[in-house]
């Protein structure tokens, strides 16, 4: 196993992740501009885990009729950098010196349209639901690997998607234990 963090982001792919097609980003405004790291959940269904809904919807490819709710979203264009599922698996869709479009309308610190500037990771989960032991050791392990990678973003500019669009987005959640994140960074 490489220990080094410095080694284990390759232009911008993480090597210890599964990568997975996705033409939803761009380039950033503003050249090697990745000063922040936000943290979302989701689950597609709501509250469902495992299936291959979220791939498919950052891919473009959710199938409206399979449920309800996906006649809403089958639509939008988003994405994430990284997924990490239940068990702690690594998934990236975009590179990171390329925009992924997960912030939406976002501010943080006076600073608007977070995308240009940040690195999105989704956790496989709800605001309501504890999340694994695995997504913890995942998210702390790629959260310092992109932190050595990327030295802008320190401890402080570690933020929830609720956070930069507060009112408007929810998550991580309550779900989400910082204390216990924030410590195993330290
Ligand atoms: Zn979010």
């Amino acid at each position: 196993m490489v220990t080094d963090t410095r080694l284990q982001i390759n232009t911008g792919w993480l090597s210890c992740a599964k990568r997975s097609e996705c033409d939803h980003f761009d380039c950033r405004p503003i050249e090697h501009d990745i000063s922040l790291l936000v943290i979302h959940n989701i689950s597609l269904p709501p509250g469902e885990f495992g299936g291959p809904h979220i791939v498919d919807f950052f891919a473009g490819k959710l199938q409206p009729d399979h449920h309800p709710f996906f006649e809403q979203i089958y639509q939008m264009r988003v994405s994430s950098h990284l997924l990490i599922r239940r068990d702690g698996e690594i998934v990236q869709f975009v590179g990171f010196e390329q925009r992924a479009w997960h912030a939406g309308v976002s501010s943080f610190q006076g600073r608007t349209r977070c995308n240009d500037f940040s690195i999105g990771i989704e956790l496989e989960g709800t605001d309501n639901d504890a999340y694994s032991e695995a997504q913890y050791k995942s998210l702390v392990h790629v959260t310092k690997v992109i932190m050595h990678n990327y030295p802008a973003i320190s401890l402080g500019r570690i933020v929830g998607h609720n956070d930069i669009a507060p009112g408007r987005k929810t998550d991580p959640g309550s779900s989400f234990d910082w204390a216990q994140y924030r410590q195993q960074l330290g």
